[in-house]
């Protein structure tokens, strides 16, 4: 097996991935509707509940071809009862994207906004589930992509269960890296993408969730069909398939990479990635540069950091000098402020995070910043 050039990804997904799981793709060309390629899926699927310790008589997972944004379509589109409401709990840009969703169907919906920095403040959500007894869907993000903060997901699931609502997570940047217990952390769907914490390629997502509430939708409005939840669920339980083609190389991978994770195990797997984030902050720090959320609130997996007031910083220059030498870091997604991001996802170790910042440094001093770097205030 000849080895291929290793690049290091700093951005949020998609991670760099072993080569083992890269050769992983290549195999016999093979008929998605064989029962060998569905034998392959059942232990997928339910290796996918056991990454976050489900229960596989309660628990189920529903496979989709698509990035990781089907997943929140698939889960709002799909769980909301005719007549009632969703609530979203929102402080950043993945949430943000949870509300468009429902615009964009035209679902009611309720967007309670809170600062980019900041955890959601639990008493305004308690408030809006009393006064909106018609909520019947709460859903938020893990570790808002955007920012890097960590959302206390437990805490909100156990308000949208005091007033029956179902829960629903975006966990496609914690899932299979920051441990999560769905049932213990009150998730009844949270979701992921092969191509985030399991080290594999785009093009397979997914939703883990409860399968009495997935049963129970079956009877709630259909507002799409290639993203409706009950309908690939079904085709899954009768036929072990996914219900349209299914993106056959990245599953051969992601079986690889799971592999891999169960190798490697969730609490060491866990330890590496705190210990790349911990390498990405020293790194930041000696170099002078702020961050927008605060030590406490950080999730663990994404750093981001402001621009420096530097008349000579170029994020462009910056990144292209880095990109030619084999590390991709990547801007940020906060409307108020300029800010990049570099992220500890991915087949990666402290040592490359040790690598990339004497690029980085070098970047820098190539492009005319001052190091450490300076803010006007
Ligand atoms: C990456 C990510 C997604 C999926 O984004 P795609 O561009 O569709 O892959 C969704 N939610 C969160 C929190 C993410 O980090």
């Amino acid at each position: 097996m000849e080895s291929i050039k290793r690049n290091i990804l700093l951005n949020p997904g998609p991670s760099t991935t072993t080569d083992t799981v890269k050769y992983a793709q290549v195999v016999p060309d093979i008929c998605p509707r064989e029962k060998e390629f569905a034998g392959l899926m059942k232990t997928l699927r339910e290796d996918l509940v056991k990454i976050v310790h489900g229960d596989l008589n309660k628990y189920t997972s529903v496979l989709f071809c698509g990035s990781g944004t089907i997943n929140i379509d698939v889960c709002i589109n799909s769980l909301l009862p005719e007549g009632k409401k969703v609530l979203i709990v929102n402080n950043g840009a993945y949430s943000m994207r949870a509300a468009e969703i429902c615009e964009y169907y035209s679902l009611p919906f309720i967007n309670l906004k809170f600062p980019v920095d900041e955890i959601p403040d639990l008493e305004k959500v308690e408030k809006t589930l009393i006064e909106n007894p018609d909520i019947a869907l709460v859903h938020t993000t893990h570790n808002e992509t955007g920012t890097g903060i960590l959302n206390p997901i437990r805490e909100i699931g156990a308000l949208a269960h005091k007033y029956n609502a179902v829960f629903t997570v975006d966990t496609t940047s914690t899932y299979a890296m920051r441990p999560i217990d769905i049932e213990k952390d009150n998730i009844d769907f949270c979701m992921a993408s092969a191509q985030k914490g399991l080290m594999a390629f785009t093009g397979l997502s997914f939703v883990v969730g409860n399968k009495k509430i997935i049963e129970e939708s079956a009877k709630y409005p259909k507002r799409s069909y290639y993203c409706n939840l009950y309908l690939q669920y079904e085709y899954f339980e009768k036929t072990g398939e996914m219900h349209f083609t299914p993106p056959v190389q990245t599953i051969y991978s992601t079986i690889q990479a799971l592999k891999e994770y169960w190798e490697e195990g969730e609490e060491a797997k866990w330890a590496r990635h705190t210990r790349v984030f911990n390498a990405i902050n020293d790194g930041l720090e000696e170099l002078g540069f702020r961050q927008v959320i605060k030590p406490e609130l950080r999730a663990g997996l994404v750093s981001s950091a402001v621009y420096p007031d530097d008349e000579n910083w170029s994020f462009e220059k910056v990144h292209d000098y880095c990109y030619e030498r084999g590390f991709t870091i990547y801007p940020g997604k906060i409307s108020t402020t300029n800010t990049f991001r570099l992220c500890a996802l991915g087949a990666i170790d402290e040592g490359d995070i040790k690598d990339f910042f004497k690029v980085f440094r070098e970047a820098l001093e190539v492009t005319g910043v001052c190091v450490p770097v300076k803010y006007n205030a």
